[in-house]
């Protein structure tokens, strides 16, 4: 018995002693994150350890963003620090910024391969070629089909279902790094999703770029789509990632109603509330437009949760113009604020704008707009106090309370002996603490 553990214990020793370790690093969006999960996992199907970013690795993968100058930066401080960790490691970058700078990139020290938005797919066949400071960009770009990942706590999945945009927001490098809008089947997201739901996944989060012109070459919407994912058995909840608001139709408003499954939380883009400046931005839509968007989903979805992305400091943007963003945001129910100071992106429109706005001005207009948003979701969250909701747990916490998420996307924590982790428990709404919302178990 002994000789056969020995010989175990052996072997293991002997397949870990071999077994290549490889790290991740992510930065920006859910599509990304969506699709780092993809690329682990095809890491792990090939036998690699997956270890923490920092720790000393063969390969070092970072997808990275590049929506603004900081984040064009964070990745090259990631690319130095990779190194540090790994200096005969091999470093893998690619995504968006990837795309958009790989000269650049590939003179950093320690870098083996810099792979576009969707040459990263190929990483392992590049990693065999054993080309050092090598470029992979492809212009011409298909679709890489669906990626799904598993969010931080293990209970909900991201499933993409389109990439790419034809919107031509003059902000926007998005279009240059993703090209055009690519969608999958409606056939092929259902394969994915009823997988995920194989997995023990009860959420599902659907994501792309801009799913709100999701269309595939049949013809199939994101209606389709959406009918169709919600008849999954097994399937708990839905939620969808950021939708364009010229996007939300009443028949997408009402196919979401029709099922208890879709959870009443949206993310409708705003950037501005001007409409000089919306115009500027060559947005779709106009701030009355958006108003209606946003009253129609409250009449769908009275409690809804809303999350909204904004801009500050756009190119001209006055004082007032500003202060017209900052009162809607007041007055519209929107409950979850994203904001980003303006940030000048080579080759868009908006770069070669005159008057561009001052950094310490811009800063002092985001700190505003964060300082509301945070107000807003306390209030949105007190008024919760003395309510029910569905929650699904994803951990238990440093404190050792269990936390999730109300259907309408707020924090709760829950003080329970039970293993809540990956459970559907409707729970009583106690109180608003710490920043975050207390509740009781009801069953
Ligand atoms: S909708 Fe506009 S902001 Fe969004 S990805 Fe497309 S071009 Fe960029």
């Amino acid at each position: 018995m002994s000789d056969m553990m020995n010989s175990k214990n052996s072997n293991e020793t002997e397949t870990s002693k071999v077994k290549k370790k490889v790290s991740f690093h992510t930065l920006g969006c859910r599509l990304n994150f969506s699709e780092t999960g993809s690329i682990s996992q095809g890491f792990a199907d090939r036998g690699y350890e997956i270890v923490d970013f920092g720790e000393p690795s063969d390969v070092t993968f970072i997808n990275t963003c590049t929506v603004t100058d900081s984040a064009d930066s964070t990745c090259r401080n990631l690319i130095r620090k990779a190194y540090k960790a790994s200096p005969e490691g091999r470093i893998v970058v690619a995504g968006c910024y990837a795309q958009m700078d790989a000269p650049r990139i590939s003179k950093m020290t320690g870098v083996d391969l810099v792979l576009g938005t969707t040459e990263k797919y190929k990483v392992f066949e590049y990693l065999e070629e054993d080309e050092a400071d090598a470029i992979h960009i492809d212009k011409s770009a298909d679709f890489y089909g669906a990626a799904t990942s598993v969010s931080e706590g293990h209970t909900r999945a991201f499933l993409k279902i389109q990439d790419g945009c034809n919107y031509v927001c003059s902000f926007c490098i998005i279009p240059f790094a993703r090209g055009r809008s690519k969608a999958i089947s409606v056939d092929q997201a259902l394969k994915e999703a009823q997988s995920i739901v194989d997995a023990g996944f009860k959420e599902i989060i659907l994501t792309g770029v801009n799913i709100g012109e999701y269309e595939t070459t049949s013809g199939e919407k994101l209606t389709d789509l959406v009918k169709a994912v919600l008849n999954i058995d097994g399937l708990e909840r839905l939620r969808l990632s950021s939708v364009e608001p010229n996007t939300i139709t009443d028949e997408l408003l009402e196919v979401l109603k029709s099922s208890p499954k879709f959870l009443d939380h949206f993310h409708i883009p705003l950037q501005s509330g001007n409409d000089e400046i919306l115009t500027a931005m060559k947005r779709k839509y106009r701030v009355d437009d958006y108003k209606k968007v946003i009253d129609k989903i409250i009449k769908f979805f009275p409690e809804a949760g809303i999350g909204a992305d904004v801009i500050c400091g756009f190119p001209g943007e006055t004082e007032e113009q500003f202060m017209d963003t900052y009162n809607l945001m007041r007055d519209l129910p929107l409950t979850h604020f994203h904001v980003f100071p303006y940030s000048k992106r080579k080759n868009t429109v908006a770069s070669r704008m005159e008057d561009h706005i001052q950094h310490p001005q811009k800063k002092a207009r985001v700190k505003s707009l964060i300082a509301l948003g945070e107000a807003k979701l306390r209030m949105f969250s007190e008024d919760q106090v003395g309510t029910q909701s569905e929650v699904l747990f994803e951990r238990r916490n440093k404190k050792g309370l269990w936390e999730g998420y109300t259907t309408n996307f707020v924090r709760v924590n829950v003080d329970s002996s039970e293993d809540l982790k990956n459970q559907v428990r409707t729970v009583y709404i106690n109180s608003f603490e710490n920043n975050r919302l207390q509740a009781d178990l009801l069953q």
